[in-house]
Order: C-alpha cells, then structure tokens, then sequence
C-alpha cells in the first residue's frame, strides 16, 4: 500500500510531504491508521543532527492511531483497536526487563536505532530506495507499520491527540516525577523549561501534591501554560533564577529539580537550583556527546543526588492506561497540553511555532 508521510532527506533541510510505498505488517508486526502525532524537539534534534539516524527517514515518535491489521503471531491488538505508539519497546526478558525497568531495555536497540523493524529492514520505501523508521513508529505518516510490543491499547473514549500526547511528553513528564524521583506531597519542585515534557513534569508534581512547582522559561508567555497546568510560581527571562527559586523555597534551593531542557548549561544552573540533600532530574536529551560540567566537590559536601530519567522510567502498558484514566477522571488536564493542531502538510509550520515558543504542544492531526 501506500501512506503520505513526511521525509526528512538531509540534516538542516524542511520536511518533504511524500507519498511512499508502505509494505504490509509481517510477524509480530502491526498496521495503524494514524491518528495523531505531537510535535517533540526530539524529532528536531534529527533536522539538527543532535541526534545521528540513517537518512532518509520519517519522524514522528509521539503517536496514536487504530490498528488497520495485524502480521503473523500477533495476539495482543486486533483491527480496530486505539493504541497508543510507545518509542521505547521493550523485550520482557532481558537484564533490565527483569529487573523491572523496561525504559532501559537493551534488546531492540540496534534496529530501533538503525530505523528500521526489528528484523532490521524497513519497511518504508520510495521508487525502491529504503526510507527509515524513526523510533520504529514513523508515525508523522499517515499510516505505520510498527512492532507490536510498541502497541499499548487504550481506552477509545481518549481523544487521539491527547492519547498521542501520552505516548511521549507526559509518560516523559509525568514519570519522571512519579516513577524516577518519586517526590513527596508537599515538596517543593522547580522545573526548567515549560514546553510539553516540562509542563508534563508541573503535571506530575502537582499530582504528587508537591508545592510550590516552580516553572522557569526563558520565553514569557509560557507563564499562562505553566499557570494553567497548576504551577504556583513562574520565574521568566531576565529573572536570576537560582536567587528567585531560593527565594521561594525559605533560601535553600528546591527539593527536586527537573531539567526538560537539554541544555547543558541548564543542567549544571540545576545543580545551584536544588538544595543540599536534594534531587535534580535530568529529562531533556542533550545532543549526542555533548557534556555537563557538575561540580564533584558540591555534589559530595552537599550530598546532592543527580539522576537521569528516560521515559520517565516506565512501564509503557501499565502507565500509558494509568495516565489515560486520570485525564478521562479530570485528574490530569491533558486537553491544556495541546496549544494547537495542524495538518501533515504544515509541519514545517509546526516545527517553526516549536522552536519559536509558541507551543505547549502542537499535534499533527491526520
Ligand atoms: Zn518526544
Ligand atoms: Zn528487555
């Protein structure tokens, strides 16, 4: 068959809207009509060359759809059913499946990142020349063909560009304050960067009864988003933002700091944000081999924790229905996520409002 999708041909250049050739799912494998895909600077930094992937390819990695049909062996989704598309599919029987942290599951990392299923070809093509998988989902198309274990059924009363939204930003978000820093009712939180995985992560602390959540961004009209999403302070551009978090947490530093950003700079001004004792969060993705400089001295005198999230350390099939029945409760607002939606055809657009600051989210609605 064949599906419209947008390619990526070369680093720094706009996305091309295409119509590919789409080969039917094989074993183990599943085709979904997509739905919704939300537009994540992860799928940027592979314009940027932040992250290095086999060219050409068809991003997208924030998805939701309906399975079309199924491959050989599949038993777990049936035509018909709302999945949500998980970036990180994991195996269930190596090291880390066993050990209960799936996020970091090393089986499929070779053809995941190789762009292609997990047989190791795509499935994806133009005029016969192979075109990547990003994430094994491609989901900025619409229709992919995806590994089952990247399937997560959920409930069909879930709007898609809300489900789409879980599949990436707020299991990302979320998790990492719930399932990586499991924080406290009434801890005090500061989140760095206010776009869809640190408004998710305002989500989550409040969630978790924290206060204040503190969101700090550099673009000024992000204070209505941060606000509205539950957190109780916004410290914006041209604020010192390590004086004026400590100034709102009795002049220590905060109980946990979440950096969404990526930004190395970010990280290390994270370090000063948290207080003795304390906890940062790294979540965003800083470019592949760039480097942090955090202060050993501090982190040991001041016995500082600094952890990584990926994923926000989850259980894609536990989260992903845990999260869509608290929205659906009116316990996590997911519908104030999304600022706006486009068509496939104005992704360029979308990536232009993203990287302008305009966006909580934007979703691309096929
Ligand atoms: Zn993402
Ligand atoms: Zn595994």
């Amino acid at each position: 068959m064949q599906t419209r999708a947008a390619v990526l041909y070369e680093p720094n250049t706009p996305f091309v809207i295409e119509t590919l050739d789409l080969e039917a799912p094989r074993a183990g494998e599943v085709l979904v009509k997509v739905a919704a895909a939300g537009v994540c600077h992860s799928d940027w930094h592979l314009v940027t060359g932040a992250t290095q992937h086999p060219l050409p390819v068809v991003p997208g990695h924030e998805g939701a759809g309906i399975v079309q049909a199924v491959g050989e062996e599949v038993t777990q989704v049936q035509p018909g059913d709302h999945v949500i598309l998980n970036w990180a599919p994991s195996c269930g029987h190596c090291f880390y499946c066993l050990h209960d942290r799936p996020s970091l599951c090393d089986t499929y990392l070779d053809p995941v990142w190789g762009g292609t299923m997990m047989d190791g070809t795509p499935r994806l093509s133009k005029d016969g020349a192979p075109i990547y998988h990003f994430c094994a989902l491609a989901c900025f198309a619409e229709y992919a063909v995806v590994p089952v274990e990247s399937c997560v059924r959920v409930n069909k009363d879930v709007p898609s560009s809300v489900a789409a939204l879980i599949g990436c930003a707020v299991t990302t978000g979320v998790g990492a304050v719930l399932n990586t820093a499991q924080v406290a009712p009434g801890s005090s939180v500061a989140v760095f960067g206010a776009g869809g995985v640190g408004l998710s992560t305002v989500l989550g602390a409040r969630l978790a009864g924290a206060d204040p959540v503190i969101a700090i961004d550099r673009v000024a009209p992000k204070e209505n988003s941060a606000r509205r999403l539950g957190a109780t302070h916004f410290v914006g551009p041209g604020e010192d933002h390590i004086e004026a978090i400590r100034k709102l947490t009795g002049g220590r530093g905060a109980d946990y700091v979440f950096d969404t950003t990526g930004v190395p700079a970010v990280q290390s001004a994270c370090l000063d944000a948290v207080r003795p004792g304390g906890t940062v969060v790294l979540a965003g993705l800083a470019p592949m081999g760039s480097s942090t400089d955090l202060p050993g001295a501090v982190i040991t005198r001041q016995e500082k924790t600094v952890s990584g999230t990926y994923y926000g350390s989850a259980h894609p099939a536990r989260d992903f229905p845990h999260y869509a029945d608290l929205y659906l409760r009116g316990k996590l607002d997911l519908d104030s996520l999304i600022t706006r939606t486009y068509a496939l055809d104005q992704i360029n657009e979308a990536f232009a409002d993203l990287l302008a600051g305009k966006l909580a989210r934007g979703v691309i609605v096929m």
